[in-house]
């Protein structure tokens, strides 16, 4: 491993749809780099499916499409976030669509919207069942189109504070194995969701919450962690995820009875409440009895018909004979719920702003808090673009008067960091990688899942904790520089036990159900004590738990009906 030094205005951590957004913001003027651990096109943003939402609509409004969200958030949603999240909308996906997106047309020409899970009008704007494939693609073109550097497949390992503020970062070039320092005024994560500390999840294998466990361990806090979003629709067995505009084109949910259950959980939404209240009701329907062979239930598509299959949900379609050996032209598809979205993050403020000095963060790996207690579909792809531009506009206000980082630290930093590699890679006969990650994801499907409890909650917490002391002596297996992704996993799953602890924390102390939480011995949402923000600070080696207030104002607090 050799080590040499880089250095530019601002770095970005992150390909996806918010890292090239926030890029885009800030080319103009400043010298940006974007380091990324696979191919931009590679993020995870490309396998959004279901679509983007924005009022565009004659009867719709902005106003309509913050209520809805801040509703499905269970009121614990910021409402200045969402203010600016649901203001913001139409203009983000019109700019994306004259860069190049070819969003699906009605017969008159308009971009065509397709109703999502929690929202009043069909406001969810989609190209077939492709939509982030086809955003991530557009936007890139507009950061080639700018000459923005790249570092790809590089993998980002520590942040470097000079005292107090962020100076820059370690990374490993994957491709070499060497750990370079890049020294910068300021600092974007935009890391992504961190969905892979659980076993079923529809995330990408990259998905493993690097820029938060980054951000807790350079000193910021993370925000609201115990909201797990479980997608009610995934293939059972892969966990692949069938889209909400299957069910938003009119898709039914059958249990093993043959009957149509949402009317008990949902009578008036049905298959289109939000997700927490869909995915419930699926478990409930299994632990009841009402499953197939006790697992999963049918999403039934074979009434829409096959042109209509073929138009909008080709991908689906494709996924299910490949993957369950199922048409869903002709036959129900199998389901069962798995984990999908992460609402928490790092705690910022509405322009991305963290309280490290320097930090800025954005998209999923942020908790601004935009989605509360639960996200509605297609509000998080909104999310990267509206406020990728919000938070290059803030990183460019500050670059503008930052002073110059001090490359001493950094130079430090990396050389710290090879000899922590150094000795992961070549440590032997320790535990490997892959039983505590095996664990690790078992131990939250079946403890910190849909369903949850102290009792469970609190085994969780002790077999985590185990396995971060099992981490101390793992052995990675594979010793060589180059594209040695032995290592990188091992990275990872050290990343993922600080997240998986910080989770089963904050389930733990919310003592209630709000959104996609739900604990079976407090089933009632409490606003009186927990209409607040948890908030996770890493102090030494211990998390610092606390709770913040919500900004409300724009709307009254309501009891949840559907
Ligand atoms: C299957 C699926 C379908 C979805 N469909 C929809 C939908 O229809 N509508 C909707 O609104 N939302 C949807 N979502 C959610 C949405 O796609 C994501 O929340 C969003 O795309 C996240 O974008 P991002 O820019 O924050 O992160 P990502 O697109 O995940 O990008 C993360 C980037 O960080 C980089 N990175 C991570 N760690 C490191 C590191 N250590 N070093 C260097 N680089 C690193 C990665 O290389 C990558 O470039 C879906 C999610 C899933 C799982």
């Amino acid at each position: 491993m050799t080590i040499s030094s880089f250095e530019h205005d601002i770095l970005i951590v992150g390909a996806g749809l918010s890292g090239l957004r926030v890029a885009i913001e800030l080319s103009e003027k400043f010298d940006v780099a974007i380091l990324t651990k696979v191919h931009p096109l590679r993020s995870h943003s490309v396998a959004a499916q279901g679509g983007i939402n924005a009022s565009l609509g004659e009867d719709d409004s902005w106003e309509s499409h913050a209520f809805d969200t801040v509703k499905g958030s269970d009121y614990l949603a910021d409402q200045d976030v969402v203010e600016i999240l649901a203001k913001e909308a139409p203009r983000a996906v019109i700019e994306n669509e004259r860069w190049g997106t070819a969003f699906s047309r009605t017969d008159d020409g308009k971009i065509a919207q397709r109703p999502f899970g929690g929202a009043a009008f069909p406001r969810t704007c989609y190209a077939s069942d492709r939509t982030g494939h086809n955003l991530l693609h557009t936007t890139f073109e507009q950061t080639l189109k700018r000459g923005i550097k790249f570092y790809n497949e590089w993998f980002v390992t520590s942040l470097v504070k000079d005292g107090e503020s962020i100076c820059g970062l370690t990374a490993l070039d994957i491709a070499t194995g060497a750990v370079h320092g890049f020294a910068a005024k300021a600092v974007v994560l935009a890391t992504g969701g961190f969905g892979r500390v659980y076993g079923h999840s529809t995330n990408a294998l990259i998905n493993t919450g690097d820029g938060c466990a980054l951000a807790l361990r350079a000193g910021a806090p993370l925000k609201d962690m115990e909201f797990i979003q479980f997608h009610p629709t995934c293939l059972f067995g892969s966990s692949i995820l069938m889209t909400e505009g299957a069910r938003g084109e009119g898709g039914h949910l059958i249990n093993a009875e043959g009957k149509r259950f949402m009317d008990k959980y949902a009578p008036e939404k049905m298959e289109l409440a939000p997700r927490d209240i869909v995915a419930r009701a699926i478990r409930t329907e299994v632990l009841e009895g009402r499953g197939f062979e006790d697992e999963y239930v049918h999403l039934d598509l074979t009434h829409l018909g096959k042109e209509k299959i073929m138009e909008r949900l080709p991908g689906i379609r494709e996924i299910c004979i490949h993957f369950a050996g199922v048409d869903p032209i002709d036959e129900p598809i199998p389901i069962q719920p798995a984990q999908h979205y992460s609402m928490g993050g790092i705690h910022t403020d509405k322009y991305g702003v963290t309280p490290v000095s320097g930090l800025f963060a954005v998209g999923e790996n942020a908790c601004m808090s935009v989605h509360g207690a639960n996200r509605l579909g297609g509000n998080s792809l909104l999310e990267t673009l509206v406020f990728g531009r919000v938070v290059g506009q803030t990183v460019a206000e500050y670059t503008a008067s930052a002073k110059a980082p001090d490359s001493g630290y950094v130079g430090q930093s990396a050389f710290e960091m090879r000899e922590y590699l150094q000795t992961l890679l070549f440590h032997e006969g320790g535990d490997s990688p892959a039983s505590i990650r095996e664990t690790m994801g078992q131990t939250m499907d079946v403890l910190v899942g849909v369903y949850r409890k102290s009792d469970a909650l609190e085994a969780a917490l002790k077999l985590i904790r185990e396995l971060k002391d099992r981490f101390k002596n793992v052995s990675v297996g594979r010793s060589d520089d180059k594209f040695n992704y032995a290592l990188i996993r091992t990275l990872e799953l050290e990343n993922m036990l600080e997240l998986a602890e910080v989770i089963t924390m904050g389930a733990l102390m919310r003592r209630e159900s709000r959104g996609a939480h739900w604990r079976l011995d407090y089933p009632d949402r409490d606003d009186d004590n927990f209409l607040k923000h948890s908030l996770f600070t890493k102090v030494d080696d211990f998390i610092k738990t606390e709770f913040i207030d919500v900004n409300l104002g724009m709307f009254e607090v309501k009891e949840r009906t559907y």
